[in-house]
Formats: C-alpha cells, sequence, structure tokens
C-alpha cells in the first residue's frame, strides 16, 4: 500500500493557468476529497493524474512511479482507475458486457477479438465472468447484469460506472462528482458504496465533490483547489472552519 504523492503540480493552457503549484499526498486506505469553485481546477487535476493532460511541471507519484510522465492506459496498468463527470458506458450494451469491458486491461490473450476456442483465453474468460459476478453483487447489481446500461435509472447506471471501475482492479479510485444529479435516497447509496469500497476493499480514493456534506461525510482528508492555486488542506472538520475556503466559496 502506497500514498499518491501530488508535488508542485503546474498546468498552463495557452493564457492560463490552470493549476498553480498544487501539492497533496493521499494516504493509502483513504478517502481524500478535492473540492473548490466552478473553475478552480478540479477536474484539470483529475486529468493529471490519470494522463489525460500533461503537467506544464510538477511531479506524481504512486507506486514507484512517475505518472505525468505516463499515457493513460500505462497509468491504468499501474492500478489507477476513474470514472467520469458524465457517464461513458456504452448504454445498448448489457450491464454485463460493460463490466467484462472494464476487466479489459488485466485479459493477456484479448477476450474481445482473439478466439474463444483456445482453452487458455476460455479459461482466463471463466475467471473474468467469476470476478465481474462479484463485483456486480458488492455494488447491488446483480439482478441487472442482462440490462442495456441505457434502459436503468440514472443512479443505476453511476453505479455501473463505479463497478466498471473497480473491475480493472484498482489500487486507486479517481471519482468525479458520483453523485451529481442523484436524488438523496441514491446519494445515500453511493456514500455508503463508496466508503465500503475504502473499508472492504482498501483501495484509496480521489474523490471531486460538489455536495458538501457528501464531502463532509466521506472524507478523511479535503484538499480545497481556488483558482488553481490549493487554498486550504486538512480534514473536513479544519477546512469548513477555514476563512480562506468561507472566502472562495462565498465569492468575496
Ligand atoms: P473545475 O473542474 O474545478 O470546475 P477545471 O479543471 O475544469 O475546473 O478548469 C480549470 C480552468 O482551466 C478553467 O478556467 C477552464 O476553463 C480551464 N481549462 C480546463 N481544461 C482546459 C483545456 N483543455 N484547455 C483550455 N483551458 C482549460
Ligand atoms: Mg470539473
Amino acid at each position: 500500500m502506497e500514498p499518491l504523492e501530488v508535488r508542485d503540480v503546474t498546468v498552463r493552457f495557452a493564457g492560463l493557468t490552470a493549476l498553480d503549484g498544487v501539492s497533496f499526498t493521499v494516504a493509502p486506505g483513504t478517502v481524500h476529497a478535492v473540492i473548490g469553485p466552478n473553475g478552480a481546477g478540479k477536474s484539470t487535476c483529475f486529468n493529471v493524474l490519470s494522463g489525460v493532460y500533461k503537467a506544464t511541471s510538477g511531479s506524481v507519484r504512486f507506486g514507484g512511479a512517475e505518472l505525468t510522465t505516463l499515457r493513460p492506459h500505462r497509468i491504468a496498468a499501474l492500478g489507477v482507475a476513474r470514472t467520469f463527470q458524465n457517464i461513458a458506458l456504452s448504454p445498448r450494451l448489457p450491464v454485463h458486457d460493460n463490466l467484462m469491458l472494464g476487466r479489459h486491461r488485466l485479459t493477456s490473450s484479448g477476450f474481445v477479438s482473439a478466439g474463444l476456442r483456445l482453452p487458455r483465453a476460455r479459461r482466463e474468460q471463466r475467471r473474468h465472468v467469476a470476478r465481474v459476478a462479484e463485483i456486480a453483487e458488492f455494488v447491488g447489481l446483480t439482478g441487472k447484469l442482462a440490462f442495456p446500461v441505457g434502459l436503468l435509472p440514472y443512479g443505476v447506471q453511476k453505479r455501473v460506472e463505479l463497478a466498471r471501475a473497480l473491475c480493472m482492479e484498482p489500487r486507486l479510485l479517481l471519482l468525479d462528482e458520483p453523485v451529481a444529479g442523484m436524488n438523496s435516497g441514491e446519494r445515500q447509496e453511493m456514500a455508503e458504496l463508496i466508503l465500503s469500497v475504502r473499508d472492504s476493499l482498501g483501495i484509496s480514493i480521489v474523490l471531486v465533490e460538489h455536495d458538501m456534506g457528501m464531502v463532509m461525510r466521506l472524507a478523511d482528508r479535503v484538499t480545497v483547489l481556488d483558482f488553481g492555486r490549493r487554498i486550504a488542506d486538512g480534514t473536513p472538520a479544519e477546512v469548513q472552519a477555514d476563512p480562506a475556503v468561507i472566502g472562495a466559496y462565498l465569492g468575496t
């Protein structure tokens, strides 16, 4: 179990500094929230962690590797999985197939294209199907495996998305606004699920979230961004009481 260490990360786009020397550490087996007003740099931070954006400078270390020089698929192979703010599932495919696609990086023989006639590929396929069933049970999707994702309620689709990330057997999970657009019942369910991912599976989680109640309930530690800068870092209670944080949220 190793920490994620973000050190002095800067991301510049033409004429705009989206992240400005941001540092934080995610301790193993914890939920770490990254919060801040719109445009603060939260999604940019996620995109750097997952290799979608290249940092202009700074370092991100995880599992003995420097992530800032790696492409997204290499970062995923190190056990860093992410979900997206807008759902990125294949809506026509059943839940089961979406989850099997999540296991793609773990497949040595390439089950999607390779002939399933090969005994090794068939054995591997059976193992993936069994693991997908376990993960579906963990997130409460057992009865839904045959349904096309697009026909399921939104809150259930978000659970499919989480399940698909878990299918990659991550050590670090990046969740971008996991309860956005959910009703309060769905929010509670997702909150419990996130805590059980941390506690039962021991996976570290970085969470970008707008819903402050959710952050206070879920996060072990919080980093607050505003205009690309880190303005606070601490426990939920500490940052909630921080005048700089209150100012940023009130726009003063
Ligand atoms: P948040 O997720 O906190 O709302 P973002 O990380 O999406 O903030 O954006 C931070 C700033 O960076 C914004 O001003 C945004 O317009 C800018 N930005 C984000 N991505 C790009 C990009 N690909 N090209 C140019 N500017 C970008
Ligand atoms: Mg965003």
